[in-house]
């Protein structure tokens, strides 16, 4: 593969990284994927997200950064979730597995619902009582799995969806099935298929870390097959109230706005540290008014919604170019651009609440045209 000139693709899209006819990302990417052709595949055409060059964030950064956004708001059901099911699914029905669960703070019990629609197989979902935002909730309920809501948090129910997974022929549809790895780990093969090369850095929220472990795996099973020269460097951000990694130790009780990284106790932890340590990057925390600050101009700025949990990547690249991070550890020449890809988990729709709760409510106004010409500043 030609690795194009860093210089002349500040907002270049290679040509190439568009597909027709796209079958999702088993497809697309087979060749790194533990699949056969005994494998059924259960997809959705999840994946082929875009990966959108962000003006306003681009120009706060300053000379010689780009910033990339990668929407997987835009997969089927929402979030980058459905590109791990798609894996789980599809090799649950290969073993001839009937019924899937999950402990869920939303998306993946919304992706694993609709997979499991796709394939004709019973979903179980436990999800944490009251913490959960009501269109994922609406997701797993109209795509027709079992929803339980557990009196307890999202760590308290996936340690019960392990010890039942474990003694009764159910499959495991959480991030610590493998399979949903291999499947995640193509959104870093899209997005180097898009630049034509590694980005320089990577934001992205960690919350259970699968998604961090994933981004990293790909990106290094890309250079060991010499699809990029170089790794970038992972950056992954929690919530404050809800930052283990950060902090060193378990929370008990997580709290954050950001209920998609409410976690307390990362089942992949050392794989999210090990991706922080072997690329050179940190894993830091941003605060619930830093993460609904980038919510709010990731909306109005840039044109994109997106769930809160998704803004702690922007968040998380703000509170960094205030430390002036990207500049200190900046290798490459002045006169080259680098580049930062932020990933954007999941789709602002998937919370509307919030949205809603952060703006001014609309002003009630006559229905008389003088009234709303005065309004808008036209009279
Ligand atoms: C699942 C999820 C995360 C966290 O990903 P992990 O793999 O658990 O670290 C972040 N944002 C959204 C929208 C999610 O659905």
């Amino acid at each position: 593969m030609k690795i194009p000139n860093p210089n002349t693709t500040k907002s270049k899209i290679n040509p190439k990284s568009q597909i027709p006819n796209y079958e999702g990302v088993i497809k697309r990417y087979r060749e790194y994927l533990p699949v056969t052709n005994k494998t059924p595949i259960i997809t959705l055409k999840e994946g082929n997200t875009p990966l959108i060059y962000a003006n306003y964030l681009s120009k706060m950064l300053g000379k010689n950064f780009a910033v990339y956004l990668k929407y997987e708001g835009l997969n089927p059901t929402g979030s980058f979730k459905d590109r791990g099911m798609t894996m789980a699914i599809s090799k649950a029905c290969e073993e001839g597995s009937s019924a899937v669960m999950c402990a869920s703070t939303g998306n993946t019990s919304a992706s694993a619902a609709a997979y499991a629609a796709k394939a004709g197989m019973k979903c179980i979902v436990l999800i944490p009582k009251g913490a959960i935002a009501l269109g994922k909730l609406s997701q797993s309920l109209i795509h027709g799995a079992q929803v339980l809501a557990v009196d307890g948090n999202f760590d308290a129910a996936l340690e019960l969806v392990r010890e039942i997974t474990a003694k009764y022929p159910i499959t495991l549809v959480n991030s610590l099935n493998p399979y949903r790895i291999e499947g995640q780990k193509t959104a870093s093969f899209e997005i180097c298929d898009t630049l034509g090369s590694a980005p320089g850095f990577q934001v992205m929220p960690v919350g259970n870390a699968g998604n961090i472990t994933a981004y990293w795996k790909g990106y290094k099973e890309y250079k060991a097959k010499k699809k990029i020269t170089r790794l970038p460097v992972m950056l992954g951000f929690q919530a404050e109230g809800a930052a283990p990694i950060v902090r060193g130790h378990p929370i008990k009780e997580p709290q954050t706005i950001a209920t998609a990284i409410r976690i307390g106790n990362p089942a992949s932890w050392l794989q999210a540290e090990a991706a922080r340590d072997e690329s050179g990057g940190l894993i830091d925390m941003v605060s619930d008014k830093q993460i609904l600050a980038a919510y709010k101009l990731l909306a109005s700025k840039e044109g994109i919604f997106v769930e809160p949990a998704s803004a702690a990547s922007v968040a998380g690249l703000l509170k960094l170019k205030k430390e002036n991070y990207f500049r200190r550890v900046t290798k490459s020449p002045s006169h080259q651009v680098t580049r930062i890809t932020c990933i954007l988990t999941g789709h602002g729709l998937k919370d509307p609440d919030r949205a809603i709760k952060s703006i001014k409510e609309p002003r009630v106004i006559k229905p008389n045209l003088k009234a709303i010409l005065r309004e808008i500043g036209y009279a």
